[in-house]
């Protein structure tokens, strides 16, 4: 019954009763797209640049930035690119960045808080997407983002970006801003953050281990991780509802979004775009293909209420054998 790879990849991810979601790929470096290309995806929803700043005594520079960005957005020819800016922290200490000693360091100074206070790299990455994105669809996100004040002075920050180039004549071209949703506070935020960014991708990696206090790294409480705990659950309705409401796409980039039990949920949800392994993505595809929206919705509503996780994958499993 499983169609071959080959017949899946030019289908789009369109459920029955018409709902359209965009499956897209995360990469760690731009070589990456091409080895995904087998699997069909319809862009990249999250390309983590840390490659590019880790095992170095000095940042990359703006040019440096360019061409890995430039190679990507060119591989991908008209397909969008989700560029998220550095994400390190006090456990990823790059020796070019003065780290202050933490107790909690996933709790500390990372990501865009990091961003923030060091605006000559943030500003030079910002440049190079720019300047990348006079070539094809980018689209800048951020990660670790808690508030409002955070996003208004982010959105700023590729404002200034995009001035300078300007002033020094340097082609670029114009990106949607969106923002990461991991921490829950963003979560219960989402319908004010909604109204500041053009687009949410959740990070279900971080998601779930802020709301559940469970340490993603620790084997100790890996038995307590659980990204389809109800609570998380809730948390990334509320946000595809605020997204609903706002007008904006929201999508998944955490590692649920390759999750095939988890897609009639994230469907549910309102999430129009996964983004996963590509390796994934096939299965996810003749998941979104099988189930109706109309009955993920309801199905979504459904599980948020339910006790545990495992409740929740009962029920998927179910609900999944009932779509045959
Ligand atoms: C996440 O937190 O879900 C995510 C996609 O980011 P990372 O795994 O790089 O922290
Ligand atoms: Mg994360």
């Amino acid at each position: 019954r499983a169609r071959t790879l080959a017949a899946l990849r030019d289908l789009p991810a369109v459920t029955p009763d018409g709902r359209r979601v965009e499956l897209a790929v995360n990469i760690g470096r731009p070589e990456d797209i091409a080895a995904a290309e087998p699997f069909g995806p319809e862009g990249v929803g999250l390309f983590r640049t840390e490659f590019l700043f880790l095992d170095r005594s000095e940042p990359p520079g703006e040019e440096e930035q360019w061409q890995a960005y430039v190679a990507a957005v060119r591989a991908l020819g008209g397909r969008r690119l989700v560029l998220r800016t550095l994400d390190v922290g006090a456990d990823k200490r790059l020796p070019f960045i003065n780290w202050p000693e933490e107790m909690n360091p996933a709790l500390g100074w990372r990501g865009a808080r990091l961003g923030l206070e060091r605006p000559d790299l943030l500003q030079a990455q910002l440049r190079a997407a720019l300047r990348a994105a006079a070539e094809g669809p980018v689209s800048v996100m951020f990660p670790m983002v808690t508030t409002l004040e955070e996003v208004r002075r982010l959105r700023q920050a590729v404002q200034e970006a995009a001035a300078s180039l300007e002033r020094e004549g340097i082609a670029h071209g114009p990106v949607e801003v969106g923002i990461m949703i991991e921490v829950p506070a963003a979560a219960l935020a989402a319908r004010t953050l909604a109204g500041a960014v053009d687009f949410f991708s959740i990070g279900t990696n971080d998601l779930t281990q802020y709301t559940l206090a469970v340490d993603r790294t620790s084997r100790q409480v890996a038995g307590l991780y659980d990204p389809l705990h109800p609570a998380v659950l809730r948390l990334i309705l509320e946000v595809g509802r605020a997204a609903e409401e706002a007008g904006i796409w929201a999508g998944v980039c955490g590692e649920l979004g390759g999750e095939p039990l988890a897609a009639p949920f994230l469907l549910g949800a309102g999430m129009t775009e996964l983004s996963m392994h590509a390796r994934a993505l096939p299965e996810v595809k003749q998941v979104i293909r099988a189930v109706r929206y109309a009955d993920a919705r309801l199905l979504a509503e459904e599980l948020v209420t339910l006790p545990d996780g495992d409740a929740v994958r009962r029920r998927l499993r179910a609900f999944l054998a009932g779509v045959g």
